[in-house]
């Protein structure tokens, strides 16, 4: 009977992640999806705690360590998720990927263990061992790989290339293989040191396949480690005959391998240009290299700005990293809505790897209010882009850089850009004329359209608003 409610609960679980995951594709469901896949899962939690039953009528035990880990993850998780910032999700979510990671690991070594106690009367089948194997290898290097990252967007571990780093990867790689085959094929599965070689050999892997890959680049890494979590949890839903872990894992497998596709062809680059390009790299992320300067370009003052946009008909609005920096997502709403009160039309254009994670504009504009509708997709804001008076760039740079489409030398080469020379007039604020996370030069704040308009973003757009609500 037990079995039955908890078979019954399972599929519950699965309807909700699936129902879930298609709400988390429009802004205004995204919320309650996630809110009823979480609660799927916590329902999935509770059930196989208390109604799981095994071949001899048995429940689980251990209750106090159950409980203890449970509230200790949900309060760490509660307290670490309130607090982050906008601008420091990527990291957060690297740093849970890993964590996931881990538990697959976990999970292979405990089986494995638990295989090894009674491989005396009990001869384990192949299928069990490549699950166990498997989900092992995947799991630690995505673990590793995933801490590599969130060290190296949070600034703590430096972009490096290690001297044969290519070589030292496919042997690693071609060892991990040999190893996992040798397991799992019977002949040696109570060898314990050919298993954990394969746990050395993936968390190696996992480290030094992440290490040199540029900084501007790990959201793709994220993502494809993401998926290879959900492909090791996966393994664990085969191991324990668990359709919701099944699911679940299936679920974040193949989301994540969508979101790597779609971020590189975001970017106009192959998986294997992400992985071994290097962009955004040692050089980028500071604002050291391109400081160079090339040739003049021209200010503009608060007033001029509120009078040109004051009379224009149509104004485009582009956000970047420095608009989420400066938290001024309410304030630019503020402006929208005085130029519109001034007849005014204003729009948004939102390139998809604009800010420091896919969405991160359409989420920071969501908060404010700002209607969905008036967020353009790269493409139909270029199709605007000509009919467009005045283009506002708030803190974006490397999205509206033209070398991405004028110099084949150049790192960011072959990304689409938001083409904002199409307008008539271009203004852009930031601090100064330092690079963006590309670490290159934007050609663009010297061309004869733009003008700069220096400051913080939140600053300059409240006194942009005071100006225009004088005129
Ligand atoms: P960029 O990082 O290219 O530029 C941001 C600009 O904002 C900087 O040049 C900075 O100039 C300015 N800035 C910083 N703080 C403020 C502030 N308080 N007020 C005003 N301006 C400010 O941002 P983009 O959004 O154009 O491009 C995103 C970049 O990040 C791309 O290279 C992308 O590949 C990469 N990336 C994208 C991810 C994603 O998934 N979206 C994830 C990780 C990286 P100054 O210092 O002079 O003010």
């Amino acid at each position: 009977m037990e079995n039955m409610i908890l078979q019954l609960i399972y599929l519950i679980g699965s309807i909700t992640f699936i129902m879930g995951l298609k709400m988390l594709s429009h802004p205004d469901t995204a919320r309650k999806g996630n809110l009823l896949a979480a609660g799927g899962m916590t329902l999935a939690i509770l059930g196989t705690i208390f109604l799981y039953r095994d071949g001899n009528g048995e429940g689980l035990h251990n209750y106090a360590w159950i409980f203890a880990a449970l509230i200790i993850g949900t309060v760490v998780g509660t307290a670490v998720s309130k607090k982050v910032q906008m601008t420091a999700m990527p990291e957060m979510v690297s740093l849970f990927n890993g964590m996931g990671g881990a538990c697959a690991m976990l999970i292979s070594i405990i089986e494995y263990r638990h295989i090894m106690a009674n491989i005396a009367t009990h001869t384990p089948g192949t299928g069990t061992m490549i699950v166990v194997v498997l989900g092992m290898l995947i799991g630690t290097v995505s673990f590793a790989g995933s801490i590599i990252a969130w060290g190296k967007l949070n600034g703590s571990i430096k972009d490096r290339t290690i001297a044969g780093g290519q070589a030292i990867n496919f042997i690693l790689f071609a060892g991990m293989i040999a190893l996992v085959i040798m397991v799992a094929s019977g002949k040696f599965t109570d060898m314990p040191a050919l298993f954990y070689g394969i746990l050395v050999l993936s968390a190696l892997y996992g480290i030094l396949f992440v290490m040199p890959i540029g900084g501007a680049d790990m959201p793709v890494v994220i993502s494809l480690l993401n998926s290879f979590t959900g492909v090791a949890a996966a393994f664990g839903g085969f191991l324990y005959d668990n359709p919701v872990m099944l699911t679940g894992g299936i679920l974040v497998g193949s989301a994540g391998t969508i979101l790597t596709i779609l971020m590189c062809k975001a970017m106009n680059r192959s998986l294997k240009n992400v992985l071994i390009g290097s962009f955004g790299g040692a050089k980028a992320g500071g604002g050291e290299a391109g400081s160079k300067e090339q040739g003049n370009y021209k200010e503009i003052s608060l007033n001029d700005t509120a009078v040109l946009m004051a009379y224009a008909q149509k104004v485009m609005i582009i956000p970047g990293y420095g608009l989420a920096v400066a938290q001024a997502q309410h304030t630019c709403h503020e402006l929208e809505k005085v130029l519109n009160e001034k007849g005014v039309e204003v729009l948004y254009g939102i390139h998809p790897v604009a800010g420091r994670m896919p969405g991160h504009m359409n989420v920071l504009l969501a908060e404010a209010d700002v209607p969905y509708e008036k967020l353009l997709e790269m493409e139909e804001a270029n199709d605007q882009m000509g009919g467009t008076n005045v283009v506002l760039i708030l803190g974006a740079n490397d999205v509206v850089n033209p070398a991405a489409k004028e110099d084949p030398a150049s790192p960011i080469f072959g990304m689409p850009i938001l083409e904002v020379e199409k307008a008539e007039h271009v203004i852009v604020n930031k601090r100064s004329m330092k690079p963006g996370y590309a670490g290159i030069e934007n050609e663009l704040f010297f061309r004869p359209k733009s003008s700069m308009l220096f400051g913080d973003a939140k600053k300059v757009l409240q006194s942009l608003v005071t100006e225009l609500k004088q005129m």
